[in-house]
């Protein structure tokens, strides 16, 4: 008989469906439960690190990305008026020898498709948005808004910036704007062709106050995808992202280089996100609560690491309940939060401040770091 625990998860996003899988394949009985009826392939790509690849060769995906993904062979920096190169980043073979992965940009959808596939379809549940959360001592009761219940023994918030969970642990607080917005676009390779130009794979245009970060989103390079950082004083659409426009792209990104431009003219749906944060937070779990990803530390999107970070918190949180026995899920995890509060906290200041890779850096602190290897450090006593 199964001994272990009951876990529900609370969003199916990059976090929970990597924590899911990685429950599911530690024989934990899982359920997921995803607030969305369904997801849609929305415009926008995503950087996987070689960190995270080997969180996803765990879960069996990684030679699946590989062959779906870009591969670049550096991140380049370049300053947006005069191209002239600021930092040039390998990646490519010397990511794969160096630090154990190789370093892919992918579609967000196509990514986030193969991981919910992941998942025992039996036990993930759409269109439940939990409203309520009561830890009783001996179980969780979960409330969803469409009048339904269900318990579990551990309860994970990977729940995003609006967390339920979060609030239930720390009560009501809206995340921070920023005072950035991001735009995005996806645009097909075919509109570039007619520029004699080159496109590079991975490369981020800077000037003072904003930057433009470019790179292909599939294999084949057929679709290229911008990715901003713009000054936004004022934000008046709550958390969700509205349409933007190639007049507005042109009027942010006046007087950048000939690429740009190109990228602009080639634009033909763009939206607008508010980026939002936290501070980092006091608490991560009380009782039979855990949060992990966009829940617990939210951050802007400038380091290409909030995804990551999400994962790897999803498998620490594994190999602490494993390491631990999850009985004592209470010291599991203080020991996750242990290991895991200092790596994402530091993300988040570096993204915050936008400095990552802007000049020549050793990233090996965050491309090297191997969740399942790291050596755990205990938590401090009191
Ligand atoms: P989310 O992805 O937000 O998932 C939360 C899930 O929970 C959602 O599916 C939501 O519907 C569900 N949910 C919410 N409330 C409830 C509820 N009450 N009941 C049930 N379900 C609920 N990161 C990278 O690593 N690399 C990048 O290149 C990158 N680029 C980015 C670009 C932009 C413009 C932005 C805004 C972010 C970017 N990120 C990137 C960051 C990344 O998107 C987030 O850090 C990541 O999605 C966090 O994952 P998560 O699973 O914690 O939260």
């Amino acid at each position: 008989m199964n001994d272990k625990p009951t876990i529900a998860v609370i969003g199916a996003g990059l976090g929970g469906a990597a924590v899911g899988a990685l429950l599911q394949q530690a024989g934990y009985p899982t359920k997921v439960f995803e607030q969305a009826p369904t997801f849609s392939r929305l415009g926008a790509g995503i950087h996987l690190g070689p960190n995270v690849m080997k969180v996803m060769r765990r879960i069996g995906i990684e030679d699946r990305l590989n062959a779906m993904g870009s591969h670049p062979d550096f991140w380049f920096s370049r300053d947006g008026m005069t191209g002239d190169y600021q930092s040039r980043i390998p990646l490519g073979e010397f990511a794969r020898r160096e630090y154990g992965a190789a370093y892919i940009t992918v579609h967000r959808g196509d990514l986030h498709a193969l991981m919910v596939d992941t998942l025992d379809p039996a036990q993930l549940y759409f269109d439940k948005r939990l409203v309520d959360v009561d830890d009783n001592g001996d179980k969780v009761v979960l409330r969803f808004a469409d009048g339904t219940s269900d318990e579990a023994d551990l309860v994970i918030g990977a729940d995003g910036v609006n967390s339920r969970i979060r609030e239930k642990l720390l009560g009501p607080e809206a995340p921070t704007y920023s005072g950035w917005v991001a735009h995005r676009a996806i645009i097909s390779a075919d509109k570039l062709a007619a520029y004699d130009l080159d496109f590079e794979a991975c490369v981020k245009w800077w000037s003072e106050d904003r930057h433009m970060m470019v790179y292909f989103v599939t294999g084949d390079e057929k679709e290229y995808y911008y990715v901003t950082g713009v000054p936004e004083p004022e934000w008046n659409h709550g958390t969700s992202f509205i349409d933007s426009s190639r007049e507005e792209m042109r009027e942010a990104f006046k007087g950048y280089h000939p690429v740009v431009q190109a990228l602009i003219d080639c634009t033909e749906k763009v939206t607008k996100w508010p980026l939002l944060e936290r501070n980092p937070l006091p608490l991560w779990h009380e009782n039979r609560l855990v949060l992990l990803g966009d829940a617990c530390h939210p951050m802007k999107p400038h380091m290409a690491q909030g995804a990551a970070m999400a994962i790897e918190d999803a498998a620490m949180l594994v190999r602490c309940l494993e390491e631990v026995g999850s009985d004592r899920y209470q010291q599991a995890f203080e020991l996750y939060k242990a290991n895991r509060f200092e790596r994402a906290s530091r993300v988040q200041k570096v993204s915050h401040d936008n400095t990552w890779l802007r000049h020549d850096e050793d990233p090996s602190w965050v491309f090297g770091y191997d969740v399942f290897e790291e050596p755990l450090k205990q938590p401090q006593t009191t």
